[in-house]
């Protein structure tokens, strides 16, 4: 029989980066010498110290419901970590902790979204604001970035976007896939326009913050415009900068009253998030920040390598991110080629078929993330397989020219 499947639940889509890592998993299983370079994750460990606090915290019978908004100690090692880098004046009842930052993404769009609200998502996206945003009864509004621009949210473009109805605007520094980090000007620009219309409120995502190549930290809007902490909600978390997206760790810190109702939400759906991993989490954030940098100098040569190799792929033009551990690549000039298998290339998914079936390289396709014809190729993968991935799509690039007739 059937099963009573929803209307809301028939129109989400699976995340393409989750189905990604599945489709990987299972290709290797099956025998396959795939080289995965979808990887949305560090492929680093934990620390040790941060493993150590947990354990000693299971060990001391830490091991039971915590409040929902999280334990007291997070909340304040949060609170303290905005209040030192960012200068924001934020309190533990600023502070709700869920199971990574995705949660809190998810509870926030359920706490505040009425059907028929819009919230402005810039493209390219992280592929689950827009799902997210609808399944609540929200309207993704899509405002596209230009690759010449980095892809930026620009002023114009998102005046142009509010309307009566807009909710929310995401705006995720740096970005997920581009890698694209905004400046402070840049940042006080999108910040005048938000205050010439005051029912709009700002969700910045700042789940990358650490992994930013030029500087220690990227800028958040909150702190270049405090004035906007009022109608915003800061996303961040644990997963990316400590090597730590198993534990489900992550935080939204905002005005008290949409906390609360955030924590109302996370009270009946997980309770709380595991009591290990918030101990795990409070020493990430309290203890030695060496492991940040090591991890950030490890993406850097990974990074550089990568753009040095493509430099010698005809028809794919690969500039190095600000930040994050993502190249977003064109591959327009690929279009219309021919594999050697006698296909046309017509569409940026079917290059990255082309990549997984010819080359035994997985990337993500553009469409995916809200803006063709590029391709998400993740140097979160150790060096060897970020330089033989590398190598195979240059090789495939190659194997393109040559196969498509000459006209
Ligand atoms: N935001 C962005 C932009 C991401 O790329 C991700 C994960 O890939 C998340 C949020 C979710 O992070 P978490 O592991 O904390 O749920």
């Amino acid at each position: 029989m059937a099963a009573p499947i929803a209307q809301r639940a028939l129109k989400l889509k699976p995340s393409a980066s989750i189905a990604a890592k599945k489709l990987v998993s299972d290709l290797q299983a099956a025998g396959h010498q795939i080289i995965d370079l979808t990887i949305g994750e560090p492929d680093i460990e934990t620390p040790a110290h941060i493993v150590d606090a947990a354990m000693a915290a299971a060990r001391a019978g830490d091991t039971h419901y915590t409040a929902s908004a999280g334990t007291a100690a997070l909340r304040d090692a949060v609170a303290r970590r905005m209040a030192s880098e960012k200068k924001l004046a934020v309190k533990a009842e600023n502070v709700a902790v869920g199971c990574g930052a995705k949660q809190l993404i998810y509870e926030a769009f359920a706490a505040t979204l009425d059907d028929g609200d819009e919230v402005i998502v810039p493209a390219p996206y992280w592929v689950s604001y827009p799902d997210i945003a609808s399944l609540h009864g929200g309207v993704p509004v899509f405002v596209d970035g230009d690759g010449e621009n980095e892809f930026k949210l620009t002023p114009d473009a998102l005046e142009a976007a509010i309307t009566e109805r807009t909710r929310w605007l995401v705006l995720n520094t740096p970005n997920n896939p581009t890698g694209t980090i905004y400046a402070r000007e840049e940042l006080l620009a999108l910040a005048a326009v938000l205050r010439r219309h005051p029912h709009v409120w700002v969700m910045t995502d700042e789940i990358y913050e650490y992994l930013c190549y030029e500087g220690d930290r990227a800028l958040s809007l909150i702190e270049v415009a405090p004035s906007l902490f009022e109608r915003a909600l800061i996303i961040n978390g644990v997963s990316k900068a400590y090597a730590m997206t198993g534990w489900r760790i992550g935080y939204a810190i905002g005005p008290k009253a949409l906390v609360d109702v955030i924590v109302k939400m996370l009270s009946q759906s997980t309770t709380c998030p595991s009591s290990v991993s918030q101990a795990a989490a409070v020493a990430a954030l309290d203890g030695d920040q060496a492991c940040v940098t090591y991890a950030r100098d490890l993406y850097l040569k990974r990074r550089d390598r990568m753009v040095e190799l493509l430099a010698d792929a005809p028809g794919i033009c690969a500039k190095a991110p600000a930040g994050a551990f993502y190249l977003y690549v064109s591959v327009a000039e690929l279009l219309g080629l021919t594999t050697p298998e006698g296909k046309v290339l017509q569409s940026d998914l079917d290059v990255s078929l082309y990549f997984l079936e010819h080359a035994k390289v997985a990337v993500l396709d553009g469409s995916a993330y809200g803006m063709s014809p590029y391709l998400r190729l993740s140097f979160a993968a150790s060096m060897e397989a970020v330089e033989e991935g590398s190598r195979r799509i240059v090789e495939a690039c190659k194997q393109l020219s040559d196969a498509t007739p000459r006209s």
